[in-house]
């Protein structure tokens, strides 16, 4: 009933399809940064990589969707639930020969835009966000203004106040459009669908029977099959990447989740060692590896585990984007504050 039993008439999908397709490529993102951390940790050559992962997910999430968009009239996720992209969800208006034929090519850069380029807009938004906040904390910690300008610290903080309210707005307006699309009053299911105009419907039967003969009639030049293939192969390693990724996120849970009477304590993990290219460290273990003084406000790159000052810890690791002494990819996310009974 969900993909295959529709009337002729109904093409809508429901709400849940929709939200289905629309998380569906996200998942595979922190999947990708895993895969490259655990690489990272073996060859630390690839760091730099696993560094710029983000910018690796963006470029394939790009190259997917435009094959997909050209080739299904579709993003990946849609043509995967059985969607395309159209002006109509009536079938006898659907075979009219404009609805029928490919989304033109402003239509193909505008969801481009909207499917890509603007969730990486809005991820980097947020990061520059917590990073400007995390800043704006450590400077409330060590009394300092850093090294910023007058008008730096202006603009920073003009965003710090005002980015949670455009934030809030964005969500909103996403909530409201998709509240209206699950009552039926709206054809749209996101507002940028609205924008563009353009409408998501199912597959009519003809055209899911057409699916295969489309393929083979496309691959008559050797090289265009080549890539063809590549592509596809592309997609179902990323579809089947996001549900080994779940998998193996619902196994870790639930080994965790089970009960433990076993009193076996495991030991605990040894510490990774300090990369060649790192800072070195002090032989009094009690000192900041960084200034090589008593430790102030402990903090512990949680990547790596080692403890440094917070404040020499968040400098280095905003400037660097890695651990001081193994050279681990890590964000400001990755520095916890230590408490003890000294700085408690
Ligand atoms: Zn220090």
């Amino acid at each position: 009933m969900f993909f295959t039993h529709f009337s002729q008439e109904d093409l809508r999908p429901s709400y849940f399809e929709m939200f289905a397709q629309e998380r569906l490529l996200p998942t595979l993102k922190p999947a990708l940064r895993f895969v490259l951390q655990v690489f990272a940790q073996r060859h630390p050559r690839l760091v730099p990589v696993a560094m710029k992962s983000d910018e690796l997910f963006t470029l394939l999430h790009f190259l997917l969707e435009l094959n997909s968009l050209r080739k299904n009239q579709a993003s990946c996720a849609e043509a995967f639930y059985g969607l395309r992209r159209g002006h109509t969800f009536s079938a006898r208006e659907a075979s009219n020969i404009v609805e029928q034929g490919p989304l033109s090519r402003t239509e193909i850069f505008s969801s481009l835009v909207c499917l890509v380029f603007v969730p990486y807009t809005k991820q980097k938004l947020d990061s520059l966000y917590e990073e400007a906040s995390g800043h704006a904390l450590a400077d409330m910690f060590t009394g300092s203004q850093g090294v910023n300008t007058q008008q730096e610290s202006l603009i920073k903080t003009l965003f710090v106040k005002l980015y949670p309210t455009f934030h809030a707005l964005y969500e909103l307006w996403f909530f409201l459009q998709q509240l209206l699309f699950l009552f039926e009053k709206t054809k749209y299911y996101s507002p940028w669908l609205r924008l563009q105009g353009i409408l998501v419907r199912r597959l009519t039967a003809e055209e899911l029977r057409a699916v295969p003969n489309q393929n083979v009639a496309n691959s008559s030049s050797k090289l265009v099959s080549f890539v063809d293939k590549l592509i596809r192969m592309l997609k179902i390693a990323a579809i089947g990447g996001v549900f080994a990724f779940k998998f193996l996120e619902w196994l870790v849970s639930a080994e965790n989740k089970m009960p433990k009477n076993t009193g076996f304590i495991p030991s605990p993990p040894v510490p990774l060692r300090p990369s060649s290219k790192g800072i070195q460290l002090p032989t009094d273990r009690t000192l900041c590896p960084l200034c090589s003084q008593p430790r102030r406000n402990p903090a512990v790159c949680v990547s790596s585990g080692y403890v440094f000052c917070y404040q020499c810890l968040f400098t280095f690791i905003e400037r660097e984007s890695q651990c001081p002494v193994t050279k681990m990819p890590s964000t400001i996310h990755d520095i916890q504050r230590v408490f003890h009974e000294q700085n408690i």
